[in-house]
């Protein structure tokens, strides 16, 4: 033999390769295991380009592959104009928490600028939906809707494709096929499930996405990031008036109308997920992210608040930083406000009680984000048990929960023996974890990234593939001082790296109970946690 060569096959010849070897007895149910490549399964998750299609197809230019799967579609520029095409590409230099119902509907989006954990990345990957993002060639002029890359102009309507898997950006429309997902999905997913110590979480925001991921095979939800639940209707201009609001008796008002909303998302929430822990974070960006930035919002803003669009500006502008993800963001926003942190506390504590008398094995878990002193946890522990034993006299029954933190700050990883001591279990935030670590904004990587894969200075991009000998290292002190005061800490993770095979192997190796991802990504971790256990 001379030499031999992979050969090339698709996500579902790997499984039926590997399904068939096993029924025809030529290799054991570990072996076909070990043989996943645990990433291909995506092809299975996700529609692919048809090959035909796609072989005639021309590249315009390459991003980020920020959120897996093929989407063909016309071009828009607003969120809310999504709807104007059946098939619409949502194209903007970057999103933002407003432009999510546009997200949901468009069929894939398109992004200028942003990393592998920017908004619109982990907003997609959470939705299932295609993503390109950081596509630096394509340049976005909103006035005049247009886009032009190198040279080629895109009108409002115009068709193009997106190859969210390889970050690929194609002329035109190219046609796509929708997954085929066999039952010898399901039986590579029980070879898991037998193989597997770790368990896999969800990164969930909504009842239904925690649905999909129970149906996945998550055991929990590793993170469920609470302000996305301000956007819809009603909630929205409640947050406004909160954020407007003078003083602590106008805010509490205003927080006084988002209670009933977030209460009943915990609780539909708690129920689809229960008898599994559900980890709740409290508040966490900056609240300039609340207010609209473009003036035709900003003026629908002053005139459903009742107030002038000079005020509306005001507003955006107290509220700017310069680097906003440094900035007045995480617990730094309930030690400013605690009355933030006790009506999310109570709204969880509420829904758990309310489903508790019901019957349902409730379990909330909440977390605290952005600590990065023991003190920003006590402060913020006392006022949530506070609002506990409030709520549980009130309502003259209990529930079981638990309050813990995210270690996203290298200061909490160094410190998270201290930090442990208070605390009933850590998550790993490794997005921020990553961009404090390596001095990376998560947001404006783009712009170097690619230059520094390119001349070998990074292999990998970091927000992607956990940087284990930097930003793991601190995950491992993390977790090794975290234990040393409290052996049975429960430790997770739940930056995007909780759903990349290597990045979950790593987090095996060092004794992680648990890696949370996006509902689409769960059954890659569980592929890729039992492939750690069986090394
Ligand atoms: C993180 O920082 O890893 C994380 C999960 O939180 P977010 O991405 O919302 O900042
Ligand atoms: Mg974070």
């Amino acid at each position: 033999m001379l030499q031999t060569r992979n050969g090339k096959r698709t996500g579902a010849a790997m499984v039926k390769i590997a399904v068939d070897l096993l029924a025809q007895g030529k290799i054991d149910e570990k072996t076909a295991l070990k043989r996943i490549d645990a990433n291909k399964l995506d092809e299975l998750l996700h529609p692919v380009f048809e090959t035909s299609a796609i072989k005639a197809a021309t590249v315009l230019a390459k991003g980020l592959p920020a959120s897996p799967g093929a989407a063909t579609g016309q071009v828009v520029f607003f969120a809310d104009e999504a709807a104007k095409y059946p098939e619409a590409v949502l194209v903007r230099v970057e999103t933002s928490p407003e432009d999510l119902e546009g997200m949901h509907i468009a069929k894939g989006i398109l992004t200028a600028r942003g990393g592998m954990t920017s908004h619109a990345a982990v907003v997609a990957r959470g939705m299932g939906k295609c993503c390109v993002s950081g596509a630096g060639a394509v340049k976005i002029n909103y006035k005049t809707r247009v886009m032009t890359i190198d040279g080629k102009e895109f009108h409002e309507g115009d068709w193009i494709s997106l190859n969210g898997s390889t970050g690929e950006v194609y002329d035109g429309k190219v046609g796509t096929m929708d997954p085929d997902m066999s039952g010898d999905f399901g039986k590579v997913m029980d070879w898991a499930t037998k193989s597997t110590r770790m368990k896999v979480r969800t990164n969930a925001d909504s009842p239904d996405d925690a649905k999909v991921a129970r149906d996945f095979g998550a055991q929990g939800i590793g993170l469920c990031r609470t302000e996305h639940m301000f956007f819809e209707g009603e909630r929205i201009k409640a947050m406004r008036e909160m954020i407007l609001a003078t003083d602590e008796v106008e805010r509490r008002k205003a927080l006084d109308k988002l209670l009933p909303y977030q209460r009943e998302d915990f609780e539909g929430i708690l129920e689809a997920m229960a008898g599994y822990g559900v980890t709740i974070r409290l508040l966490d960006p900056p609240l300039h992210e609340f207010v609209p930035h473009e003036e035709a919002n900003q003026k629908i803003m002053a005139d459903e608040m009742g107030i002038s669009v000079e005020k509306v500006k005001a507003l955006v502008e107290d509220l700017h930083e310069f680097n906003p993800m440094l900035g007045h963001r995480g617990c730094r926003l309930g030690i400013t406000y605690p009355e933030i942190t006790e009506m999310q506390a109570r709204a969880i504590i509420e829904a758990a009680v309310n489903l508790t008398k019901k019957g349902v094995d409730a379990r909330p878990e909440i977390m605290v984000p952005l600590v990065g002193t023991v003190a920003e946890f006590k402060n913020q522990a006392a006022i949530i048990r506070s609002v506990a034993e409030k709520v549980f006299a009130e309502k003259g029954a209990r529930c079981d929960y638990q309050v813990g933190t995210m270690i996203e700050i290298p200061r909490a990883a160094l410190t998270a023996d201290h930090i442990a001591a208070e605390a009933d279990f850590f998550s790993f935030g490794t997005n921020d974890l990553t961009q404090m670590t390596l001095g990376y904004s998560r947001d404006d990587a783009g712009k170097f990234l690619p230059d520094y894969l390119n001349r070998g200075i990074l292999k990998q991009d970091p927000f992607q593939v956990l940087d284990q000998n930097g930003v793991g290292l601190l995950v491992e002190i993390g977790v090794t001082r975290g234990r040393s005061a409290k052996p049975d800490l429960k430790m997770g993770i739940c930056g995007e790296h909780g759903g990349e095979p290597s990045s979950v192997m790593f987090c095996d190796s060092v004794g992680m109970d648990y890696v949370s991802c996006s509902p689409y990504r769960v059954p890659i971790a569980r592929v890729a946690a039992a492939q750690a256990n069986l090394k």
